[in-house]
C-alpha cells in the first residue's frame, strides 16, 4: 500500500492573529466571501473588516443561517457568485467551517477555515458533515483536498467557554492510540493510504502535547487567558490531532463514540468528550498496562473529561442498551476494524463495562 499523508496548504496560529487576517488571505484572492454566524460577526466582524482594508482586500460578510445544510450550502453559493468571490472565508465552529469548505468544493475556489473554538481536530479536514434542515446526520462529503489555510487566534479560542477546549482534548486524547493500533493491523487510513512515520510521530506528539501541558491550559482558559500551555494545546487539539487522525487513522475510539450516540442521556456531551470514554475503553480492548490506562484516566480527570458512564449521565447501567452501543461500534465500515484483532460487540461490552469500574475506582 503506498503511504499518504495530507494536510491543509498553510496553518497559522497566534493571539490576535484575526487583526492579519487581510495579509493572510489576499495571495489567494482579493475578494473575499466570509461566512459567520451572529454571534461570531458580532465578536470579530468589526476586526476582520478593519484587516481586509488595510490589506485592500473586499469582504463580503454573510451570515450563516446555523445548519450545514444542503439548502443553506445552496443559499451562501448564490450570495458567493453574485460578489464574485474568489476566496471563501469561514469563521466560527464546525458547522460554519463545514459549509465554507463545501461551498468553496462547488465554487471550485480556496477556502479559508478560522474556528472560533478548539474543540475537535475537524479544522483541518477534507471532508464535511451535511446534515438536513432538521438538524438530522445526512452525510459525508469527502473533498480532493484539505482547506488552502486554516487560521487559529488563540486570544479568542482562549476566551470561550473552557468546556470546548476540554472536549477538543478529548478528542485528540484518542489520536495516538487510534494510530497506534491502525499501524498495528496495517489498514488504510482515511488519506487513503498506509500511515507515514511523519503522521505517526504528530499523533505521539499530540498525546505528549496533552499530558504535558493539559491541565494548565485548562486552569488558564479558566480565566479567559492564553498562554505557552493555552497556544500547545490549541496546536494538539487542532493540527496534531487533525492530521493525526486523518493521515494516521481511527480504530476503537471514534467507533465506540458513534456507538455510545445511540443513548438519550450521553446526548448532551460533547464529541470530544465521549471519544474520551472512547478512549479508555479501547485501552481495556487492547489490554493495554495499567500504567497507561492509569495515565489517560488521572489526565482525564484532572482536566475534566468523563472517565466513567456515570459521569456521561448514565446513572443506571443496562447491559441490553450497552451492548447496543456495542453493536453500533461494531457496525460494517466502522473504524473499530482498524483494530489489530478481530472485534466483537461482546468485547466491546467487556471492555465497556471494565473500562467504566476502572474509571470509578
Ligand atoms: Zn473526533
Amino acid at each position: 500500500m503506498d503511504k499518504i499523508i495530507i494536510s491543509p496548504s498553510k496553518y497559522v496560529q497566534g493571539a490576535n492573529v484575526l487583526g492579519s487576517i487581510g495579509e493572510y488571505v489576499k495571495p489567494l484572492g482579493t475578494k473575499v466571501l466570509a461566512i459567520a454566524d451572529g454571534f461570531v460577526a458580532e465578536l470579530v466582524g468589526a476586526q476582520v473588516q478593519t484587516s481586509c482594508d488595510q490589506a485592500d482586500v473586499e469582504l463580503s460578510l454573510e451570515q450563516f443561517g446555523g445548519e450545514c445544510s444542503r439548502p443553506e450550502i445552496e443559499r451562501l453559493i448564490e450570495k458567493a457568485n453574485a460578489f464574485g468571490a474568489e476566496v471563501i472565508v469561514g469563521i466560527g465552529g464546525g458547522k460554519t467551517l463545514d459549509t465554507a469548505k463545501a461551498m468553496a468544493f462547488y465554487s471550485k475556489l480556496p477556502v479559508v477555515v478560522v474556528p472560533t473554538i478548539a474543540s475537535t481536530d475537524a479544522p483541518t479536514s477534507a471532508l464535511s458533515v451535511i446534515y438536513t434542515e432538521e438538524g438530522e446526520f445526512s452525510e459525508y462529503l469527502l473533498y480532493p483536498s484539505n482547506p488552502n489555510m486554516v487560521i487559529m487566534d488563540t486570544q479568542i479560542i482562549a476566551g470561550a467557554p473552557t468546556r470546548l477546549l476540554v472536549a477538543g482534548m478529548g478528542d485528540a486524547l484518542s489520536t495516538y492510540f487510534e494510530a497506534r493500533a491502525n499501524a498495528a493491523s496495517g489498514k488504510a487510513t482515511m488519506a487513503g493510504g498506509a500511515p507515514t512515520r511523519s503522521a505517526q510521530a504528530l499523533a505521539k506528539l499530540c498525546y505528549e502535547t496533552l499530558i504535558a501541558d493539559g491541565l494548565k491550559a485548562k486552569i488558564a482558559c479558566d480565566q479567559n487567558l492564553s498562554s505557552t500551555a493555552v497556544e500547545n494545546i490549541i496546536e494538539a487539539n487542532t493540527y496534531l490531532s487533525g492530521i493525526g487522525f486523518e493521515s494516521s487513522g481511527l480504530a476503537a475510539a471514534h467507533a465506540i463514540h458513534n456507538g455510545l450516540t445511540k443513548l438519550e442521556e450521553c446526548h448532551h456531551l460533547y464529541h470530544g468528550e465521549k471519544v474520551a470514554f472512547g478512549t479508555l475503553t479501547q485501552l481495556v480492548l487492547e489490554n493495554a498496562p495499567m500504567e497507561e490506562i492509569n495515565e489517560v484516566i488521572t489526565f482525564c480527570r484532572s482536566v475534566g473529561l468523563p472517565t466513567n458512564l456515570k459521569e456521561m449521565g448514565v446513572s443506571e447501567i443496562n447491559r441490553d442498551k450497552l451492548l447496543e452501543v456495542a453493536e453500533a461500534s461494531c457496525a460494517e465500515g466502522e473504524t473499530i476494524h482498524n483494530m489489530p484483532f478481530v472485534v466483537t460487540p461482546e468485547l466491546v461490552l467487556s471492555a465497556m463495562l471494565t473500562a467504566n469500574e476502572l474509571g470509578s475506582l
